[in-house]
């Protein structure tokens, strides 16, 4: 069969085979230890459960809106206003499914064939294939190990052409944990706005902040950033709702509405019962999300102090998220057996191998030197996980 050739231009999402190999040891009886999964190890908060059951028990089981349910549009505007100041009409926000789906739609209503997104590296798996299933160019350009990995304006500047449309933005990052200053926001987001380029700000991970830092809304900086910036959040990572799909953003009216119509004409709405429970984990209590982050915190101050003890590792401090992206790139031309570990991939596949710990390979991010950690999982797994590590690292010769 001769399948279209955007299909065989992007390869699958490498966080989720990551997953599928670790499945098939455990499927062996064989104990992994997990720092693969990109999701919160904690269950959806009780009243956030108890309202889809209360959806399913009213019959609250048809379309919606194909954009949304104009409760939760307002409960979103109404977070957006309470938490960063930012006035958004319900005209300007969309529910989407999943935040995944969100980016994926940005860059079908914006991006021609020959248009150019500017994808700082490491970035999240899906940007660069989000921009070439619409015909794009992702630009990537390469954020310093220096600057904790953040792009400086002056990169940002450098990288921009008449072509370029937009730019993803991802703080709290993932992979690294970074998480730029108001000041660092602020000079990269004057840059685009200027030049007329859209910014997608993936604030996926805005509840998960550590060491007292405030979190900075991209679109709260200047007016004129405000009319340049999508601000897109979602219910998946701040109060664990991965499997739910509710992704949501806000911005320009036009570019709304053209994603929604875009919707409107393939998914249709986002589940109806999940909705529903979004709007309980918007409007209710958020002393979990808080507590939850506080848990967060104290696995990484852990597991940071014990990626730093290793010899030849280095790792920028994460600030928020719940991942650590340590270079292990001096272990690299080292030998485990017959097997040279060459890159990311193959240190990766050793520590599997191994050990049996999964991580993701930093070139999956864009960024070969590195591997992921991801936190999302009990104190007990990482201190058994960095022991392995350890022991692992010092097998090689
Ligand atoms: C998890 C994640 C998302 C959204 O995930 P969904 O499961 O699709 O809601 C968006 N951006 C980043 C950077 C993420 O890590």
């Amino acid at each position: 069969m001769e399948l279209a050739e955007r299909v065989t231009s992007i390869q699958p999402s490498p966080t989720l085979a990551v997953n599928a190999k670790a499945n098939a040891l455990r499927a062996q009886g064989i104990e992994v230890l997990n720092f693969g999964v990109g999701q919160p190890d904690f269950g959806t908060p009780e009243h956030v459960c108890a309202e889809g059951i209360k959806a399913i028990e009213e019959g609250f089981t048809r379309y919606t809106p194909a954009d949304g349910m104009p409760e939760l549009k307002q409960a979103v505007a109404n977070k957006f206003k309470a938490d960063f100041g930012l006035e958004y009409s319900i005209d300007q926000v969309i529910i989407n499914v999943g935040g995944k789906h969100s980016g994926y739609l940005l860059c079908q209503a914006l991006v021609n064939p020959g248009d150019e997104v500017i994808v700082p590296a490491p970035y999240w798996v899906s940007y660069p294939s989000m921009v070439i299933l619409a015909g794009g160019t992702p630009v990537i350009v390469a954020a310093t190990q220096e600057n904790d990995f953040k792009l400086t304006a002056d990169q940002v500047k450098d990288a921009i052409t008449s072509k370029t449309k937009a730019m993803f933005l991802n703080s709290p990052s993932n992979p690294t944990g970074s998480v730029y200053s108001e000041d660092e926001l602020r000079a990269v987001a004057e840059v685009c706005a200027e030049a007329g380029v859209m910014i997608f700000s993936d604030e996926m991970y805005e509840a998960i902040v550590f060491d007292g830092l405030k979190f900075t809304a991209t679109a709260s900086l200047s007016p004129q950033i405000f009319e340049h910036t999508v601000t897109m959040n979602g219910a998946s990572k701040a109060y664990s709702m991965t499997g739910w799909r509710i992704g949501y953003m806000a911005g320009p009216q036009e570019l709304i509405k053209a994603c929604a119509k875009i919707q409107s004409q393939s998914t249709s709405n986002p589940c109806s019962i999940a909705q529903r429970a979004a709007i309980a984990a918007l409007q209710g209590p958020q002393d979990e999300v808080v507590r939850r982050c506080g848990e967060f915190a104290k696995r990484r101050d852990y597991i940071l102090e014990r990626l730093l003890a290793i010899a030849g590792v280095s790792c920028p401090r994460p600030t928020g998220a719940f991942y650590a992206f340590p270079n292990v790139s001096a272990y690299y031309g080292k030998k485990a057996g017959d097997q040279v570990i060459d890159g990311s991939v193959a240190m990766s596949d050793y520590l599997l191998d191994s050990v049996h710990m999964a991580t993701v390979p930093g070139a999956a991010f864009g960024e070969d030197r590195c591997i992921r950690f991801s936190f999302a999982t009990d104190m007990d797994t990482i201190a058994k996980g960095m022991d392995a590590l350890e022991k692992a690292l010092a097998a090689l010769d």
